[in-house]
C-alpha cells in the first residue's frame, strides 16, 4: 500500500546510549541503526585538534597510532570527560546514524541517556554537547529506566524492580516502582576495571605487558567471575612484550591467572547491589526477590557474574536478552511509545 506523503513517519529522531564503552544509535521507526565503539581518532594539524576516525574504525587504532594521532574515549564513567571531542564524536555518529550530513531532513531532537547519579553541570554538558552537535531539542533519560524499560520489565506498575547494570567505567544499580528511581546507587567499576585488572596480573606473574585490546579480548574469551573449579580452567595464547628484554613474547594463560583479581571487582559490584538492598523497603525487596534482578550492560555477560551475584543475595538473577543494547532499546522505545513520555526529563 502507497502510504499518502504526510502520513510518512520519515522522523529523524533518534534515541541515544552514549557510553563510556558503546555508542548505539536507536532511530525512531527504524530501530537500532549504528551500534560503535565510543571512541575517537584525533589528529593535530597545526596544532589544532581534527577528528581522523570515530567507531570501529578508532577502536583499531588504539595503541597502534603514529605520532601526531591519538585515540581518546571522551565519556568517562558515564559522563563527558572531554567536551570538544564529544560534541565531535556525537555529531559524527547522528551524521552516520542518517547515512551522512546530507540526508539529515531537519534538525533531528534527541533522547541521551544519562547515568542516574549524573550531576546538574553533567546533564547540562550532555545537553550542550548535544545541541552543539546540531540537535534541536535534547531530552534526557536516566540509563536505569531505559534499561529496564529495554529489559522487558513493566516499569509504570506498583511493583518493585532491580536493574543493575554494569558498563564499562560503572556498575549502576536501581530500584524502580510506578515509573519512578526510588533508589540508586553506583560503583567505579566496571569492564575498564576488568581489563585493566587482567592486564596487572599478567604483568605481575608473568613478566608480559599487554594492550588494553589484548586484555579485553582475554576478558571475552576466558574472563570469569570466580576461581575455576577444574584447576588452571579454560586456556588461551597471549602475545605481548617481555617487561625484562623487551622482545614480543607469547604465553598461555588460564582461567586461574585472572580469576583473583575478577573476583575482587565482582565482590565491589555485589557490595553495592547488597548495601541498595538494605535500603530497600520491604515491600520493594519482596516483589524483587518474587521477580528476580536484572542485569544489563555488556559487563553482565562475564562468565559466572550472574550467579556469583544470585549466590551473595539469595534473589535470583536474570540477564537481560541483549545485555548490550537493552539502554538504547528502552530510550526508543520511549521515544515509540506515549506510555512512556514521563521517564523523558525535558530540561
Ligand atoms: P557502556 O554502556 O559503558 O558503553 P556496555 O554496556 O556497552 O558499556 O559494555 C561494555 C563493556 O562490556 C566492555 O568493557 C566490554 O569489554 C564488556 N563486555 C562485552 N561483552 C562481554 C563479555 N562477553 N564478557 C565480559 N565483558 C564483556
Ligand atoms: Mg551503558
Amino acid at each position: 500500500m502507497r502510504v499518502p506523503r504526510f502520513f510518512s513517519t520519515t522522523s529523524n529522531d533518534m534515541a541515544i546510549d552514549l557510553g563510556t564503552v558503546n555508542t548505539i544509535v536507536y532511530l525512531r521507526g527504524r530501530g537500532i541503526v549504528l551500534n560503535e565503539p565510543s571512541v575517537v581518532a584525533i589528529e593535530l594539524i597545526q596544532g589544532l585538534p581534527r577528528l581522523r576516525a570515530f567507531g570501529m574504525e578508532a577502536k583499531l587504532m588504539i595503541g597502534r597510532t603514529p605520532q601526531g594521532t591519538s585515540t581518546v574515549r571522551p565519556m568517562r564513567d558515564g559522563v563527558i570527560a572531554d567536551v570538544d571531542i564529544a560534541e565531535q564524536m556525537i555529531k559524527a555518529f547522528i551524521d552516520k546514524a542518517h547515512g551522512g550530513p546530507s540526508r539529515l531532513p531537519r534538525r533531528p531532537d534527541i533522547l541521551v541517556c544519562i547515568p542516574s547519579g549524573a550531576t546538574q553541570v553533567e546533564r547540562r554538558a550532555i545537553r550542550q554537547a548535544g545541541t552543539n552537535a546540531g540537535a534541536r531539542r535534547v531530552r534526557l533519560i536516566e540509563e536505569p529506566m531505559a534499561a529496564a524499560i529495554g529489559a522487558g520489565l513493566s516499569i509504570n506498575e506498583p511493583i518493585g524492580t532491580m536493574i543493575v547494570d554494569i558498563g564499562g567505567g560503572t556498575t549502576e544499580v536501581a530500584v524502580l516502582s510506578l515509573g519512578n528511581l526510588v533508589h540508586h546507587a553506583s560503583a567505579r567499576v566496571g569492564g575498564d576495571k576488568m581489563d585493566d585488572a587482567i592486564a596487572s596480573s599478567i604483568r605481575r606473574n608473568h613478566n608480559l605487558v599487554i594492550g588494553e585490546t589484548t586484555a579485553e579480548r582475554i576478558k571475552l574469551e576466558i574472563g570469569i567471575a570466580r576461581m575455576p573449579e577444574d584447576g588452571r580452567g579454560l586456556v588461551m595464547p597471549v602475545r605481548g612484550r617481555d617487561q625484562v628484554n623487551g622482545v614480543p613474547r607469547e604465553i598461555d594463560i588460564c582461567q586461574a591467572d585472572i580469576a583473583a583479581p575478577l573476583s575482587d571487582l565482582v565482590d565491589q559490584v555485589v557490595e553495592t547491589v547488597l548495601r541498595t538492598l538494605a535500603a530497600t523497603e520491604p515491600e520493594l525487596a519482596a516483589d524483587i526477590h518474587e521477580h528476580g534482578i536484572v542485569m544489563t550492560g555488556g559487563g553482565s555477560l562475564l562468565a559466572g557474574i550472574s550467579d556469583a551475584l544470585a549466590e551473595a543475595t539469595g534473589v535470583p538473577v536474570i540477564i537481560a536478552e541483549d545485555p548490550l543494547t537493552s539502554v538504547a532499546m528502552g530510550a526508543g522505545m520511549a521515544l515509540e511509545n506515549e506510555a512512556y513520555a514521563g521517564v523523558m526529563i525535558d530540561s
